[in-house]
C-alpha cells in the first residue's frame, strides 16, 4: 500500500511571500468531490523553510521521500509545515477516521535475562518486584477486563530463563479456548527469537507453533532503534536490528501481521531515526505485513538512563509527522496515548496519526518507567478526545475491521 497521489490538478503558485513559501491549490475541491464527508485542510501550505518546498511537491504528487528529505523534516524548525504535509497524507488515506480498539494488556512475567538500559520493567528472578503469573492467574487477569467487551489481548513480557516454551503455547491455547472471539496479539520479535532458542526450534517453527496455539498477530515492540551503535548502549542483550527484521519477515511470510515500533528520545540521532524508518519501509515493500507504525517516546524514570531528559512535545509531534511522511507504505500511524499523554496524542491526530491505540486496561511496562498517564481509559473517553480533535472515532479490531456494538452484542465487520 503506497500513498496515492492527490487526484487533482496542481495549481499552486510557488511564490515566496514575506519569506514564507505560499501554496494555494485546489486540493480541497478535488478531495471534497471524491469524499464528501471529509473535513479538509482549508488553508494554503506555508513555510519559513525553503528546503521544505521540494518535499511538499513530492508529498502532493505521492512521490516517495528519500533519506535526505527525512533528515530535512527532522531538522527543520517549521513544525507546522511538516504537520501540514503529514496531515494532508493522513486525510488522503483515512479522511477523518481515527481508530481505536478495546484491548487488555497481559504481561505474564517481568522476569528477564536481559538487562536493557532502556527498561524499568524487567527484573532478575528472585529479586523484589519480580513476578510470573501461573496460567490460571493469567486467565483470571484476562477475564477481569472482559466486561468491557475486549476485542484484543496484547501479550508481552520478559525473557524468562526457566519458563518452557510449552507455557506460552498453553497460555495462548487456554486464552483462545476461553475467549475464542478475542484476537491474540502476542510476543515481540525479541520474545519469539528468545523462545526459539529456549525451545531449540528455528524461528519459523517457533512462529508456526505459536500460530497454531492461537496467536493471531504480533505486536511491534523490541525494535527500539536498529543502529548497532545505539543498540549497544540501550539494549545490548537483545537481538540486533537485522534479527528483528528477519523475524518480522518470517512472521509475515507465514501469514501473521505485525506492527513496528521505534523508541526515540534517548541517545539516538536524526540519522539513526531515518535509518530505522527506511529499513522498516524496505521490509514493508517486500512483505506488506506491517499494519501500524508506533513511535514510542522514551521514558527514562527508573531506568539506568534516568539522567536523560524526557522527550518534548515538539519532538513527539514531529516524530508522528515524519513517520507518516516517510512510511508511505504503512497503512496506519499510531499515537500511543500511554507514552505521549492523551493530550499530545490527541493533537497528533492533526499531525499525521490516525490511531490512538486502545483502552489498554492495566498497562505496566511504561508505568514502571514513570509514565503518569492513567493505566487505562474507557471507550467513551477515547471517543470524546477524538471528537474534540474534529475527527471521527472508529472502534476497530486488531485487523482494522470496524466493530459495531449494541447493548447485547459486539459485531466485527469481515
Ligand atoms: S526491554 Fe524487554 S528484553 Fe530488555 S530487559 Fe526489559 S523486558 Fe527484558
Amino acid at each position: 500500500m503506497r500513498i496515492p497521489p492527490t487526484n487533482f490538478k496542481l495549481t499552486h503558485h510557488h511564490a515566496f511571500r514575506n519569506g514564507r513559501a505560499g501554496y494555494s491549490c485546489d486540493i480541497i475541491k478535488g478531495m471534497s468531490a471524491s469524499r464528501p464527508t471529509h473535513s479538509f485542510q482549508t488553508h494554503a501550505f506555508q513555510t519559513d523553510d525553503p528546503r521544505l518546498a521540494p518535499i511538499h511537491e513530492k508529498v502532493l504528487a505521492g512521490q516517495r521521500l528519500d533519506a535526505a528529505d527525512a533528515l530535512t523534516l527532522y531538522r527543520t524548525g517549521d513544525i507546522l509545515a511538516v504537520g501540514w504535509m503529514a496531515n494532508s497524507v493522513r486525510e488522503r488515506m483515512h479522511g477523518d477516521k481515527t481508530y481505536f480498539n478495546v484491548n487488555r494488556h497481559i504481561n505474564p512475567t517481568n522476569v528477564c535475562v536481559a538487562a536493557c538500559r532502556l527498561c524499568a520493567f524487567g527484573r532478575k528472578k528472585d529479586t523484589p518486584g519480580a513476578y510470573t503469573m501461573a496460567l490460571d492467574e493469567a486467565f483470571e487477569t484476562a477475564a477481569s477486563g472482559y466486561s468491557e467487551a475486549v476485542t484484543e489481548f496484547h501479550i508481552v513480557g520478559g525473557l524468562h530463563p526457566d519458563l518452557p516454551f510449552q507455557y506460552f503455547l498453553d497460555l495462548c491455547a487456554g486464552l483462545k479456548q476461553r475467549f475464542p472471539q478475542v484476537h491474540l496479539k502476542a510476543f515481540t520479535m525479541v520474545e519469539v527469537a528468545y523462545l526459539s532458542r529456549r525451545a531449540k526450534l528455528s524461528i519459523r517453527e517457533t512462529l508456526e507453533q505459536l500460530k497454531a496455539s492461537g496467536v493471531d498477530s504480533l505486536p511491534g515492540g523490541g525494535a527500539e532503534i536498529f543502529a548497532d551503535r545505539v543498540r549497544h548502549i540501550i539494549c545490548d542483550h537483545k537481538i540486533d536490528g537485522d534479527q528483528w527484521l528477519d523475524t518480522a519477515r518470517l512472521a509475515h511470510q507465514i501469514g501473521l501481521k505485525s506492527n513496528a515500533t521505534m523508541l526515540y528520545g534517548h541517545v539516538e540521532n536524526d540519522e539513526d531515526r531515518v535509518d530505522h524508518l527506511l529499513k522498516l519501509r524496505a521490509l514493508q515493500d517486500e512483505t506488506g505485513g506491517f499494519q501500524t507504525f508506533i513511535p514510542l517516546a522514551f521514558h527514562p524514570d527508573n531506568t539506568p538512563l534516568q539522567h536523560l531528559p524526557k522527550t518534548t512535545g515538539m519532538l513527539d509531534i514531529k516524530q508522528i509527522a515524519v513517520s507518516r511522511l516517510v512510511l508511505d507504505n504503512f497503512p496506519h500511524i499510531k499515537s500511543y496515548w500511554q507514552m505521549m499523554t492523551a493530550k499530545i496524542a490527541q493533537i497528533s491526530l492533526r499531525f499525521g496519526a490516525d490511531d490512538m491505540d486502545g483502552t489498554v486496561i492495566e498497562e505496566k511496562i511504561y508505568h514502571d518507567a514513570g509514565a503518569t498517564t492513567p493505566q487505562g481509559m474507557r471507550r467513551e473517553e477515547l471517543e470524546r478526545l477524538i471528537r474534540a480533535a474534529g475527527r471521527e472515532p472508529i472502534e476497530r479490531d486488531t485487523l482494522y475491521r470496524p466493530v459495531t456494538r449494541t447493548e447485547t452484542s459486539v459485531t466485527v465487520a469481515v
